[in-house]
């Protein structure tokens, strides 16, 4: 038998796979590293552009709440600014609805969060805020999410003030540098393991296979779900939990204006985030507290589907009508347009994850190792209510570290 090349391979280079290689390394272990892209972060991707003030974010950007995850990393971050306007939904409306869910949801008898709200007597504000909320926050479905899943999102937040939020200031790609192991190897694409106790066998698309003692898969769900990656044998059990799963959609738009032109609109003077009902791209958020003439558009959950498939410019179009519809202004004179399409992005297929309704069970399942010798990282595998967040992909590092080492 050919000596191992590591003691344990990660495949992927995102949060959770960097967290997972950077610890075991530390712990003594030899570790590499694959990734399929030409560069570290999976979805965190920040452009750095020399006539825009605050660095681009094309996937995560914000640090949602104090987690120790990355709190305890000591990146400079800057805590976000600006008023929260309703343009349609009166402030507060789906308050009522949140606080319920955390006080009765309950994972044995787990219902979706159309059923919560059609069996309670909401006013139609509460009802649309609510689903609004969870359908762009969780890139969801309000006909699958669970609320047993929702009311854990919710108790982890509020453990760690996730109300507020805040940006790494250097950028998040920082994060990703600032995490990552010795031996990455980039443009490396995992096709398949092969696997018994003890011993895996992992296959490059470049011809190459690494051995080792064992491997921890950090790919994202969607790409797990598309069986990207051939196992053998199969781990049905982890298979079958990913199919319980979903992997929400979607698009995040940057634009560079010659000016805050939305600040002529008096509703709109100061605002961090605007939250409307327009049939796509109904979230923007500015850059406050750094003024800047930078806006974010961000379309979730069903509001993605009308985008999927469509070209760059398309979507430009589409996210431009609906700024100008919510700022009611002449648009100013645009001058950049970033954009990632995560979902045909065959590296990500999607977002980030959710949990239908009575599908919490498969979130532990992903999470358990397999024989010792397969295991699983990433935001979808999270355990405390964390899923789709950095900090989330981060803990899920962690905690395969633990499961690997015993400490
Ligand atoms: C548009 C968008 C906005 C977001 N906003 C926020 C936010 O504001 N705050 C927040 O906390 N979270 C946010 N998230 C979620 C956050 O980005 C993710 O939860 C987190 O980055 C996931 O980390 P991960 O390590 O689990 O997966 P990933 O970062 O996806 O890493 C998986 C890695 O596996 C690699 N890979 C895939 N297939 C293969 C293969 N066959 N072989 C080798 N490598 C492979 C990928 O290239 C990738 O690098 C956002 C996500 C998106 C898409």
């Amino acid at each position: 038998m050919p000596p191992f090349d590591a003691d344990v391979i990660v495949i992927g280079a995102g949060a959770a796979g960097l967290t997972a290689a950077r610890e075991l390394e530390r712990s003594g272990r030899r570790v590499i590293c694959l990734e399929a892209r030409d560069r570290v972060g999976g979805r965190i991707l920040t452009v750095h552009d020399a006539d825009t003030p605050v660095p681009i974010e094309l996937g995560a950007e914000f640090v949602h709440g104090r987690a120790p995850e990355i709190w305890n990393l000591g990146l400079p971050l800057r805590e976000t600014e600006g008023d929260f306007i309703h343009l349609e939904a009166p402030e507060g409306a789906a308050h009522r609805v949140m606080d319920d869910i955390e006080r009765l949801a309950d994972e044995a008898h787990d219902e979706t969060l159309l059923d919560f709200l059609n069996r309670r007597d909401y006013t139609p504000a509460e009802r649309l805020a609510a689903a609004a909320f969870v359908e762009g926050y969780d890139a969801a479905r309000k006909e699958r999410i669970g609320v047993a899943s929702l009311a854990q999102e919710f108790r982890a937040a509020e453990a760690i003030d996730g109300d507020s939020s805040f940006h790494v200031i250097a950028g998040y790609d920082s994060l990703a540098r600032a995490i990552a192991p010795s031996d990455v190897r980039l443009n490396s694409i995992v096709e398949a393991i092969e696997w018994r106790r003890g011993e895996v066998a992992v296959g490059v698309r470049d011809g190459h296979v690494l051995r080792a003692e064992r491997v921890v898969v950090t790919i994202p769900l969607g790409v797990l779900q598309a069986g990207a990656i051939r196992f053998d044998p199969e781990p049905t059990q982890i298979l079958e939990a990913a199919h319980a799963l979903d992997f929400g959609q979607a698009f995040r738009i940057t634009f560079r204006f010659d000016r805050a032109f939305w600040e002529d609109n008096e509703k709109l003077k100061g605002a961090g985030f605007i939250l409307s009902n327009e049939p796509v791209f109904p979230t923007w958020w500015t850059t406050l507290p750094v003024a800047a003439p930078v806006i974010t558009g961000w379309s979730a959950g069903p509001k993605a589907d009308p985008l999927i498939g469509k070209s760059k410019d398309e979507i430009v179009s589409m996210a431009l009508a609906s700024l100008q519809r919510i700022t009611s202004l002449p648009l100013g004179r645009m001058e950049c347009a970033w954009l990632h399409d995560w979902q045909a992005d065959p590296f990500t297929r999607g977002a980030y994850s959710y949990v239908p309704a009575g599908a919490l069970p498969a979130r532990r399942r992903l999470a358990e190792p397999v024989e010792d010798t397969l295991y699983f990282a990433g935001e979808a595998t999270d355990l405390i209510g964390y899923g789709g967040t950095v900090h989330g992909a981060i803990a899920s590092g962690h905690r395969v570290v633990k499961q690997i080492t015993g400490e």
